[in-house]
């Protein structure tokens, strides 16, 4: 039978709602793509008999069982002790790990709390994980019946590492994996679900061994392919061709993939350029720009931002002149046009994006509803505006807009055509 494990997370906090569990979801992503199936998540106060309860449970039905938190040094870090009485098994101090402890706070040139020594017990017959992060080791504890216990620490990036360098290994030891399954993830934006969903079901047709999966939210349509394989070599052979097959037929559409955004897109692609960025930002009211300064040294291409909300800062700030505001109005292409050349003149920027709308819930008119915007782009020799209908919410107005306003950039740096984005 395929080997399947179980996930308990351990601590008060993740009972009580202070913090969100992100160790099972990782752990099993990390367990799905070595082909290793998870029975269940269970996250556990720190209360020994509960903990032990859980284990017992959790050792019925599975074969390993991955813990993590409470291995630590304070009072309310009872994994290590609850899963030796729960198993029946004695703690025994290991002065090599004392000495690694007692290192690590010489190094960092600390006083060390005696309570830290708790942390050199390891459950009898278990192997150790080294810390590299934190102090507390990693337990692998083989059971007799063939079944296996991991005991990590909560903290999510210790944990990670941990159960990479000394988890996985061991599991993989253990055989009896199904099929490799390996993701990727792509990034559409320009479309709707339903049609991303066909074109790409139409675009893989006669290809086995793949599952997809869509997601749609305010940052694009997102399609998560699985590739299904023997191996990892035939998974990842899959993989790429369907990568091809779905860039083939939604082109310039495809923004991003993984855990890239398109802000990331389009700071790689103006630093490559060497080309700089303004903004005008109306009814997103910075909301580009945040995006644009998530990117760690986005301060090589973005210049700055108008947030010109009021008529008088389009017209005191970038110059829109009375005339458009009066006749056009202020959420019109006209305007859109005029505040992105008017930015590119104020900071003297390669390029400059501006968006004006009607992000609602009041403010439309018939021939302007509410999630009529107008996106500018103004550039050397360039002068374009879409214009994008959203009949949505005020939140989904305002982030789509900013997440298109990118994604046109994007379309622009690569010289593909606006035709994707309004009209
Ligand atoms: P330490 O040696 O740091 O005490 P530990 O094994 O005792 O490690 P915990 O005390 O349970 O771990 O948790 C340490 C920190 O990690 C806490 O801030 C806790 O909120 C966080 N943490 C623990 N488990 C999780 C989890 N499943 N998801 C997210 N954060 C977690
Ligand atoms: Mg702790």
């Amino acid at each position: 039978m395929k080997m399947n494990c179980a996930v308990i997370t351990v601590g008060d906090e993740l009972l009580s709602g202070r913090i969100t569990d992100v160790n099972s979801p990782y752990i099993t992503r990390e367990l799905e793509a070595m082909g290793l199936d998870t029975a269940f998540h269970i996250s556990v106060g720190d209360d020994p008999e509960n903990i032990q309860a859980v284990l017992r449970f959790a050792l019925e039905q599975c074969r390993a069982v991955i813990i993590t938190g409470g291995l630590g040094p304070t009072q309310d870090d009872l994994t290590r002790e609850a899963v030796a009485e729960g198993l029946g098994l004695k703690l025994i101090f290991r002065e090599k790990i004392a000495d690694l402890i007692r290192q690590r706070f010489q190094w960092m040139n600390r006083e060390m709390a005696e309570s830290n020594l708790k942390q050199a017990y390891i459950v009898e017959g278990a192997g150790t994980i080294d810390p590299v992060m934190g102090t507390a080791p990693g337990l692998i504890l083989k059971l007799p019946a063939g079944k296996l216990v991991a005991m990590l620490p909560g903290v999510p990036a210790e944990m990670r590492e941990m159960l990479g360098r000394g988890v996985l290994p061991a599991l993989h030891d253990m055989g009896d994996r199904g099929p490799v399954r390996l993701r990727k993830s792509f990034k559409i934006l320009g479309s709707t679900e339903s049609e991303v969903a066909e074109r790409v079901e139409k675009s893989l047709s006669g290809m086995g061994g793949l599952k997809l999966a869509y997601l749609a939210s305010l940052s694009g349509i997102e399609v998560r392919v699985t590739a299904v394989a023997e191996d990892e070599i035939e998974a990842q052979a899959r993989l790429a061709a369907a990568e091809r097959r779905i860039r083939d037929e939604l082109k310039m559409m495809v923004a991003a993939s993984d855990s890239q955004g398109i802000e990331d897109v389009v700071g790689e692609l103006l630093r490559q350029r060497g080309m700089t960025l303004a903004l005008a930002e109306s009814c997103t009211g910075g909301l580009v720009g945040e995006m644009v300064t998530r990117v760690p040294g986005s301060s090589d291409y973005f210049v700055g931002s108008v947030v010109s909300y009021s008529n008088r800062a389009k017209q005191e700030l970038l110059g829109v002149s009375e005339e458009i505001l009066a006749t056009a109005g202020a959420v019109s292409s006209e305007a859109a046009d005029a505040m992105a050349r008017g930015a590119r003149r104020a900071f003297g920027s390669d390029l400059a994006i501006s968006i004006t709308g009607i992000a609602g819930p009041g403010g439309g008119t018939p021939d302007k509803p509410v999630g009529t915007v107008f996106i500018g782009l103004a550039a050397e020799g360039v002068g374009a505006v879409r214009k994008l209908m959203l009949p949505l919410g005020r939140e989904a107005v305002r982030s789509i807009s900013a997440t298109l306003a990118l994604a046109l950039i994007r379309v622009y740096l690569l010289g593909g055509d606006f035709a994707h984005f309004g009209e």
